[in-house]
């Protein structure tokens, strides 16, 4: 759709192998060069040796040289361009399991048997918002909506959800379009939810049990327009540099945009921009900095109003970022709400420890303030517009200069949080 042309992809998983190419393709290169023989004592054939030895090594420093000018050029003043990005796309076709692009999603979502399929918005892209619903949705009264509820002293005006069965908990996808590591974990759990299997064909009836004791509904992919100008479809076993060009873009002259700086021009729209990063869909609108009260794009709307008018006591807005897995504070919600979301990173923590795998520290309860505090972003919206426990996951790409994990990795992360929020959601209604 956006007239680029996606990259070859040549499977081949793991990020060692990623790491230790451009080394193997120098000694290949210098072996041709200088075939081995036996050893010739003369001095005649020393010199020769020593000749060649010489050359050698020039050509072995020549090489390092080269190879440091094309990354360093690559990233030279914090500039990045686009055939640059391209260039440094590692040469690998990436696991069945792992959903890293919109390409073929909506076949997918077709051909769902168990869940129910919802298109909830157009992008500017022209890209359907698919929501993927699972558990029959229970009724409640509904007088007023949220805040008037609360107003009101009572929130059962809004929805009654103590009288709910069932937990409801709502996952949104990435919103940041490279931020494919949710995606990757909610095609995976659409598929356990329909299967009792997750897409490496290992069984998942302990997840899949959780979820059939909840509704859940599922918005896989955030911000499509962004997704789909995300050609390396992951990141992992990339670098920092990899994830400012495809993540927050690069101005006209080259230089990153860079993170926080990137949401200082919203729209990102204009003749100042150079390569138009997968925070953003294609009218520029970043859904995580939408203008809530009178909303420039059509994802973030969407998603509110499944908020508002399915009322979920769980709410995720999944990210990725480049330390281990981390459960952000919600800001502006009430203290009680931000304790409950730390009691729930303290038991995802525990479970992720217990996989070996990695995990930040829990956060801090604490008001707003500062010289500048906290935005008033998607996820405290979530909060407003339902009352629902509303929280931000960072998961880690797996960059070689972060976080090293590996895709596999990343697909337990993603799964392992599912677990603790729907146990941490059953938990309460027992
Ligand atoms: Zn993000």
């Amino acid at each position: 759709m956006n007239g680029m042309e996606r990259p070859s992809v040549i499977l081949n998983g793991a990020q060692r192998s990623e790491r230790s190419r451009p080394a193997m393709r120098g000694c290949f290169r210098l072996r041709t060069g200088f075939p081995l023989r036996e050893p010739d004592a003369s001095p005649a054939a020393q010199d020769d040796r020593s000749a060649r030895w010489t050359s050698l090594l020039a050509s072995a420093v020549l090489l390092g040289m080269v190879l440091m000018t094309t990354r360093s050029l690559a990233v030279s003043g914090g500039r990045m361009t686009y055939a640059q990005a391209k260039a440094r796309i590692p040469e690998r076709q990436l696991p069945g399991f792992w959903v890293g692009g919109v390409n073929g999603l909506a076949a997918r979502f077709d051909a769902l048997r168990r869940g129910t399929v919802t298109v909830i918005a157009v992008t500017p892209g022209g890209r359907p918002v698919h929501l993927v619903a699972y558990g029959r949705r229970e009724e409640t009264t509904r007088l007023a909506n949220y805040n008037s509820a609360i107003g009101g002293r009572e929130p059962a005006a809004y929805m009654n959800k103590t009288a709910r069965k069932k937990p409801v908990v709502l996952f949104i996808g990435p919103v940041h379009g490279h931020e494919v590591e949710a995606l990757t974990g909610l095609a995976n759990l659409i598929q356990i939810m329909e299967t009792g299997k997750d897409l490496q064909g290992r069984d998942q009836t302990a997840l899949r049990q959780l979820g059939d004791r909840c509704r859940l509904l599922i918005v896989p992919a955030g911000n499509p327009d962004g997704t789909a100008r995300f050609e390396p479809e992951a990141l992992q076993g990339m670098d920092s540099n990899d994830l400012r060009f495809w993540g927050q873009g690069t101005w006209k002259d080259g230089a990153f945009c860079g993170w926080p700086d990137c949401k200082r021009q919203h729209p990102m729209a204009g003749g100042n921009i150079g390569f138009l990063g997968c925070y953003f869909d294609d009218a520029g609108i970043n859904p995580m900095h939408d203008e809530f009260f009178a909303p420039m794009g059509p994802e973030a709307p969407a998603i509110l109003k499944v908020a508002r008018e399915e009322g979920p006591d769980l709410v995720v807005s999944l990210h990725s970022h480049e330390p281990a897995p981390a459960l952000l504070r919600p800001a502006y919600v009430p203290a009680e709400v931000q304790q409950d979301i730390r009691s729930l990173a303290e038991k995802c923590y525990a479970l992720l420890a217990h996989r070996n795998l990695p995990h930040a520290d829990p956060f801090e309860v604490r008001s707003e303030g500062g010289r500048t505090p906290d935005s008033f972003n998607l996820t405290s919206a979530l909060h407003h517009i339902c009352g629902a426990g509303s929280f931000t996951f960072e998961c880690p790409h797996g960059l070689r200069d972060g976080c090293q994990v590996t895709l596999e990795q990343i697909l337990d992360i993603q799964l392992t949080l599912y677990e603790a929020m729907l146990q941490h959601e059953i938990d309460k209604k027992d």
